[in-house]
């Protein structure tokens, strides 16, 4: 049986990721600050910015699970804050989490995924090619993170494969979508986290084989749209 670790998999994006993977059949370690509730998953509760914690984090999957198959990093949050006010502490704490945690995650599970020739998923933003005001350390570790998730399918390969998602807007319950929101997008709605899911488990498993270093923007079609102001 696969096991598969998800970061910031106690809510939204990750959560609906956690729920499709044990659907699926495999065995789920959801990582997050909260605990996580979803049946048949286990919860450990992480910081995934603290080399240490992500560490034992690992360790105890060594111990408890004997192996693992795939790491889909996650977590992830956002300041919008004009750049003349944004400490920084605000933007490190942005970087640390957005981007740094893959570093740590990869590094301390390296060796796991090498012997069951693993996947990694790194879920980006399509905020990585483009930005509204005031999301800087936002953009920037989105941004870096789609650059060191091709590093790490070089350096990897073939062992381990590294792919990336860009989601555009995915509904997460946080915010009232109203009808223009769904009609502004060519696929005609906002993005639901089971369409994040189904393409998460399709580069964890073996039908994704010939796939690494590769970025999908899963954005219904909102990046491609040409707008000019009327
Ligand atoms: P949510 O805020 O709904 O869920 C994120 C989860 O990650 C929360 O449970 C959060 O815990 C946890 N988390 C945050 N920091 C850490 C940390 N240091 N260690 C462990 N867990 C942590 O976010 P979404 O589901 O919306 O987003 C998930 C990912 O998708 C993020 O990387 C985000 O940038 C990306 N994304 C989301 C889009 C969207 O439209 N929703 C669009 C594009 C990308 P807590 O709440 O306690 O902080």
């Amino acid at each position: 049986m696969s096991v598969f670790l998800i970061t910031g998999g106690a809510a939204g994006i990750g959560a609906g990721i956690a729920a499709r993977l044990v659907q699926d059949g495999a065995t789920v370690i959801i990582a997050d600050k909260e605990p996580a509730v979803c049946a048949g998953a286990r919860s450990v509760i992480c910081d995934v910015t603290d080399e240490d914690e992500v560490q034992s984090l690992i360790d105890g999957i060594a111990g408890a699970e004997g192996r693992l198959d795939g790491i889909v990093c996650n977590a992830g949050f956002m300041i919008r804050k004009p750049v003349e006010t944004l400490s920084l502490g605000e933007w490190s704490s942005v970087l640390a989490t957005n981007l740094t945690s893959t570093f740590l995650l990869v590094k301390a599970g390296a060796s796991m995924l090498r012997a069951s020739h693993g996947s990694v998923v790194t879920i980006a933003s399509t905020r990585a090619h483009m930005s509204e005001p005031d999301t800087e350390s936002y953009a920037a570790s989105k941004g870096g993170l789609l650059a060191l998730t091709h590093a790490l399918a070089v350096s990897l390969g073939p062992d381990i494969r590294v792919n990336c998602i860009s989601p555009g807007w995915i509904d997460t319950q946080h915010y009232r979508i109203r009808p223009e929101d769904h009609a502004q997008h060519p696929a005609g709605r906002v993005g639901r986290v089971e369409d994040v899911a189904s393409l998460t488990a399709y580069l964890l498993g073996p039908d994704s084989g010939f796939i690494t270093g590769a970025e999908f923007i899963l954005d219904g079609g909102m990046t491609r749209k040409m707008i000019y102001a009327e």
